[in-house]
């Protein structure tokens, strides 16, 4: 089974990837944007990002469109900006090191170089009507919002640290 990565605002672009890669390439994104995020936006598209874990969508629809993504017109080209910082870091293996095992460089960084590319090519022009507001699911009481995960130092979402999670 594969999960579906999309531009279609921009292109007919599709990016592949296992459900085992999908959850590299998520936990290596929170991994190395979770203590670059400063600003409120920043925090939010981590959690975001946290938000694409089967325990919450279900096995293989953690895929999404770019234009899903909690952009809003304000500040677009900042958010577009740290997304870009984000997949840079995880070039670096920033935070790998709370990882319990080694990824795949060579398939995660091809999958990597399409997921920067998309986020490239969208403009603020591609946005729509998304409703930032309603991106992230609310927090319920027991997990606060940007609490942070103690072992793997990322934000949780509604239920809990997505690297956490995918270790059941
Ligand atoms: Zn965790």
């Amino acid at each position: 089974m594969a999960n579906i990565f999309t531009n279609t605002k921009v292109n007919n672009e599709i990016l592949r990837m296992s459900n085992g890669l999908t959850s590299v390439f998520i936990e290596t994104f929170c991994l190395a944007g979770a203590d670059l995020a400063k600003k409120q936006f920043e925090k939010d598209l981590m959690i975001w990002f946290g938000q694409r874990d089967w325990v919450i969508l279900g096995m293989g629809v953690e895929g999404f469109d770019i234009s899903e993504i909690i952009w809003n017109t304000r500040e677009f080209e900042q958010q577009k900006t740290f997304i870009l910082k984000v997949i840079d870091s995880v070039y670096t293996k920033r935070n790998w090191q709370y990882l319990s095992y080694e990824p795949n460089t060579s398939f995660l960084f091809e999958k990597l170089n399409m997921f920067k590319n998309m986020i490239h090519s969208f403009t603020s022009e591609n946005i729509g009507n998304n409703d930032w507001e309603e991106g992230l699911f609310e927090f319920d009481g027991e997990i606060m919002k940007y609490d942070q995960c103690e072992k793997h130092k990322i934000y949780k979402h509604y239920q809990g640290c997505v690297i956490c999670n995918n270790e059941i």
